[in-house]
């Protein structure tokens, strides 16, 4: 039994994917949240506004600056950060400690800064890098999505440059060329024991 239990502990049941904008974290986190149910998908607060499709308490809780405040003030966000200069994002902690808690595999879709803000928090945390095929393919992926406009486009693409170099910093490694391929990457990561750092 204790080796049992010490080989659940060791195992990556805390995974956080990040990545640099437009690699398709979110496609691949939604990819998993569909197709592995076993698997629960942290759902962020954040001071953005809704686009449209998403749903409250499913794509995000939307909050407003002073409620987002209130959060961190009360100790419930994990981590939070500002994401691309414009609005903050974080992650409620209770549902991540209930599910760890309940032996369940928890998965964060967040940026490099709140993946760094996990690893401080909870060192069990095993952090997944998600690269783009190449950089060409990086940026056509984010002209393609055509959610910002030029100046934006540009700004992300430095960011991308200094996000890029993070990657040693992580644990894994995957590579979204197909979503599917590289959710069941992440998912598999998520079954196998913990490697050493
Ligand atoms: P979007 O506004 O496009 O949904 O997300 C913008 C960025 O915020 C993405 O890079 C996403 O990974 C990041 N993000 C979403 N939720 C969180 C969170 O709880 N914490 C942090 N640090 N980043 C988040």
């Amino acid at each position: 039994i204790d080796r049992l239990a010490a080989q659940r502990g060791a195992s990556n049941r805390l995974v956080v994917l990040a990545g640099p904008t437009a690699v398709g974290k979110g496609t691949v986190a939604a990819h998993i949240r569909d197709n592995h149910p076993g698997v629960a998908l942290s759902v962020s607060a954040t001071t953005r506004a809704p686009r449209p499709g998403e749903v409250e308490g499913v794509s995000y809780y939307f909050v407003d600056d002073a409620e987002f405040d209130r959060m961190i003030e009360a100790g419930e966000l994990l981590e939070h950060a500002t994401v691309h200069n414009a609005h903050r994002y974080g992650t409620p902690r209770e549902p991540v400690e209930t599910a760890l808690a309940d032996g369940n595999s928890v998965l964060l879709e967040i940026d490099i800064q709140g993946a760094r803000a996990v690893r401080r928090e909870m060192p069990e945390a095993t952090l997944v890098f998600l690269q783009p095929p190449s950089w060409e393919e990086l940026v056509r992926r984010l002209v393609g999505r055509g959610t910002e406009d030029n100046a934006e486009q540009q700004r992300r693409l430095a960011t991308a440059k200094v996000e890029l170099a993070a990657v040693d910093e992580f644990d894994h490694e995957v590579v979204n060329g197909d979503v599917g391929a590289a959710a069941q990457e992440v998912v598999d990561l998520m079954q196998t024991r913990k490697a050493r750092r």
